[in-house]
């Protein structure tokens, strides 16, 4: 009897490893439902999903995990899993943004699925973290994912490892995760059936899918900078011109390359020095240039048109920054020497070979971006009304406000929008009016630009989707409700 037990638990606690373990997107989801199957987990049960998965697996290495994961369960806001009960929600995008708001809403209770086009995380780039995005992460047991997460004095991780550890985390908490959908456009409510008629559905691709016929009342586009949902405005920041480039190179761990400083941006703008001896050894003018050394070695640099046109990487000389930065106005080997004359110089030589590392397409990982234009959604939230179906339609991440990657604000702002979304959510299910839940909504949303990693609250530990708990100067009513009527769509009205 207890031999066939420890052969269970054993069995359960490699299976479990298994999915831990997994370093592909495709290999975690098949790693999971191997997972179900073998313990006979009941996937349709969301909200029992987690309990049911702790009570199969016992042994010793996913308790800690168990022990972080209940913790965070257990803030206030989330009612015991029981705020949301009744909710049903959408999530486009399977970014970093979007798994961090599907935990969050999982955690309330609500139905949760995230649909994503794509099957593979393959961005190498690097986001630079805020110490409470390092802090959020480690309580949500980061470090059992990812044992090297933000060891010693790193600030840092590769987009694809946050991407898999947020994957796996929301798979525990009871998210359901579709790959390869992709969202096309919102379904109406049909006509004349009223509150007891379907409700508002996604068209996706493929049409087909199971997830068309999911009904939901909240949907949430985070799916990075070109939000695909309709109805929000979106504010243009135009500055002066920002073309920014991005490069990884292969890290092979040995000692030499371990010796490399990294360069943080911040500290870096102010080194004029160090712009003036790179323009004048190598002809390459930088604004900023920013080091992290992570799977890859990772580079952000700002360069100035005027050197890119000099060194031959961009061909002729446009105004418009698209038809200057347009794939056949761009020497791709020039590029390429560029960057890495550019990282050599930056890293004191001190780097052995700086051979590139391979992207998503199959060819050597460097990019050119144009962040002349910055986009922001006008507003974070709306409300839809059709056939009397009411359903919230909010944006998080990069939708919502575009970052700027040299300075790396993407995850640490998309996150605390993303807390900031599940609190309206949270509304939304206790029947707080509309127009009260979108105004208080559009006043934490006015923060968000302005938040920097000094002037949020310092006491991580008290963080909850509670703004109050994360922003100092919190006023939830500067937006008062007649200013967001416009937000409020009633399909009906025309
Ligand atoms: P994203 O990470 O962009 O995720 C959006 C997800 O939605 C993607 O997985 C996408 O496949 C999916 N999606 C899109 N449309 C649909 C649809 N219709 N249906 C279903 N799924 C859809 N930031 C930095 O700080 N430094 C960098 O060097 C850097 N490099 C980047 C390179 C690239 C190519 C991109 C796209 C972004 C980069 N960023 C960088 C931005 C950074 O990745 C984001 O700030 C961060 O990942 C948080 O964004 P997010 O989750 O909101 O969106």
């Amino acid at each position: 009897m207890g031999e066939k037990e420890d052969e269970r638990t054993s069995q359960a606690g490699q299976l479990f490893e298994n999915f831990v373990q997994a370093t592909t997107c495709k290999g975690t989801l098949q790693a999971f439902s191997i997972l179900c199957r073998q313990l006979e987990l009941n996937l349709s049960d969301h909200r029992g999903f987690y309990s049911s998965l702790k009570a199969a697996v016992t042994y010793w290495k996913a308790k800690g995990l168990w022990g972080k994961l209940d913790k965070r369960a257990s803030h206030k806001e989330y009612s015991k899993g029981k705020a949301c009960t009744d909710t049903r929600c959408l999530i486009i995008g399977g970014g970093p943004c979007g798994f961090r708001t599907a935990i969050e809403l999982a955690l309330l209770g609500a139905k949760v699925v995230v649909i994503e086009k794509r099957d593979t995380f393959s961005r190498n780039n690097v986001l630079h973290l805020w110490p409470y995005t390092i802090h959020d992460l480690r309580n949500l047991g980061a470090k059992k994912f990812y044992g090297k997460f933000c060891a010693g004095s790193i600030d840092h991780i590769s987009i694809r490892q946050l991407q898999l550890m947020l994957l796996k985390i929301a798979l525990i908490v009871g998210v359901e995760v579709h790959v390869n959908v992709e969202f096309v456009k919102l379904l109406e409510p049909p006509e004349g059936q009223g509150t007891d008629g379907p409700g508002w559905r996604a068209e996706v691709r493929p049409a087909d899918h199971q997830i068309s016929d999911y009904e939901f009342d909240v949907i949430i586009g985070a799916d990075g900078r070109r939000s695909t949902l309709d109805g929000f405005k979106r504010k243009e920041f135009r500055g002066k011109l920002a073309i920014a480039i991005t490069a990884n190179f292969v890290n092979r761990n040995t000692t030499a390359e371990a010796k490399v400083e990294e360069i943080s941006g911040v500290a870096f703008i102010f080194n004029q020095k160090f712009f003036l001896e790179l323009k004048e050894e190598t002809g390459i003018d930088l604004e900023n240039i920013v080091y992290y050394k992570d799977n890859t070695h990772y580079f952000v640099m700002t360069a100035k048109k005027q050197s890119l046109l000099d060194k031959g990487v961009i061909i002729n000389d446009y105004i418009e920054t698209e038809r200057l930065l347009a794939s056949d106005n761009v020497n791709q080997e020039a590029l390429l020497s560029y960057a890495r004359e550019a990282a050599d110089f930056g890293t004191n030589y001190q780097l052995p070979s700086l051979d590139y590392a391979i992207n998503h397409y199959g060819q050597s990982d460097v990019a050119m971006f144009d962040f002349t234009c910055m986009y922001a959604s006008e507003n974070a939230a709306l409300v839809r009304e059709k056939n009397s179906h009411q359903m919230l339609v909010a944006l998080v991440g990069d939708s919502l406000l575009e970052p700027f990657w040299p300075m790396g604000t993407g995850c640490a702002r998309g996150f605390l929008a993303a807390f900031d979304t599940a609190w309206m959510i949270k509304g939304w299910a206790q029947g707080k009016e509309p127009l009260d839940l979108l105004s208080e909504r559009e006043s934490i949303y006015r923060l968000l630009p302005q938040t920097t990693a000094e002037n949020i609250s310092k006491n991580f530990e008290q963080y909850t989707i509670d703004p109050a708990t994360r922003y100092p100067n919190l006023n939830s009513t500067c937006v008062r409700p007649h200013q967001v009527r416009h937000l409020y769509i009633n399909g009906e009205q025309g």
